[in-house]
């Protein structure tokens, strides 16, 4: 469970993200929608402790900036930054001794295997093309098993074949019970999998809309993205 309180951030005078707040409860898939600057990768770190923000977030009740709330937090950065000078082998090898994991190889293999990974085990970070690393970075975050899963974009990059392995990945992570938070200006890609939509607007949540409600109503999230963000508001 993730819960985002008031949540505003600054970069200067410049409000980035203006009194945010969203809950994300276990098995449920929130997807943040906005056009390119609206905010929604600046929330994302401020979810996940790498930016100062007013307001509160917690993660399964911990302050966000707690070792245990880093603990059971998964982050894929909208860009993958690898290690050049380590294998892919080597990546998730890190992670496993930097979160003291036991019995994780056999996950290591699965992941690997699920992005046709496997033979670039041996490869650099730095031989390795972006979606490949792109992958890498997906494998490294989920190895711990976070309870929160935090994705920035994660579709940028990759080829047919990776989509719909991590399209298949969400919905197995989903049912395993883990929060997840997805950011998109694709509205397309998170159309078979979204609980919770909501649209950003120059740092603030324009509007939200839950499935059952959108379904019952019959209107598209592509409808509501272009009625919010063509200026006309939520009423
Ligand atoms: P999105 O991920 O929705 O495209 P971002 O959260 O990256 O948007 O950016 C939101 C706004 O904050 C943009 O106007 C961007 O230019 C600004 N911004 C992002 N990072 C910084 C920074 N480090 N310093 C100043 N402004 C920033
Ligand atoms: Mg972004």
């Amino acid at each position: 469970m993730l819960v985002i309180n008031n949540v505003t951030k600054k970069y200067g005078k410049f409000v980035a993200n203006d009194n945010i707040s969203f809950q994300v409860g276990d098995g449920e898939i929130a997807v943040l929608l906005g056009p390119n600057g609206a905010g929604k990768s600046t929330i994302i770190k401020c979810i996940c402790g790498l930016l100062r923000f007013q307001g509160n977030i917690s993660i399964e009740g911990f302050d966000n900036k707690s070792v245990e709330a880093k603990r059971i937090i998964g982050y894929i950065p909208e860009v993958p930054v690898l290690y050049d000078m380590l294998t892919v082998e080597e990546h998730l090898e890190f992670i496993a001794r930097g979160y003291n994991l036991t019995d994780w190889r056999e996950y290591a293999e699965k992941l690997l295997r699920i992005f046709e990974l496997d033979d670039k085990k041996q490869k650099f970070g730095k031989e390795l093309s972006k979606g490949m690393q792109q992958k890498v970075s997906i494998c490294c975050a989920l190895l711990p098993k976070p309870k929160v899963i935090i994705f920035d974009e994660p579709l940028v990059g990759l080829d047919p074949h990776g989509i719909k392995a991590l399209k298949e990945l969400i919905m197995e992570l989903k049912n395993q019970g883990a929060a997840m938070i997805i950011s998109t200006h694709m509205i397309d890609s998170v159309k078979e999998f979204w609980d919770v939509a909501h649209i950003m607007m120059n740092g603030k949540i324009a509007a939200t809309r839950v499935k059952e409600d959108a379904e019952k109503s019959n209107e598209g999230l592509e409808e509501l993205f272009f009625h919010i963000t063509e200026g006309k508001g939520d009423q």
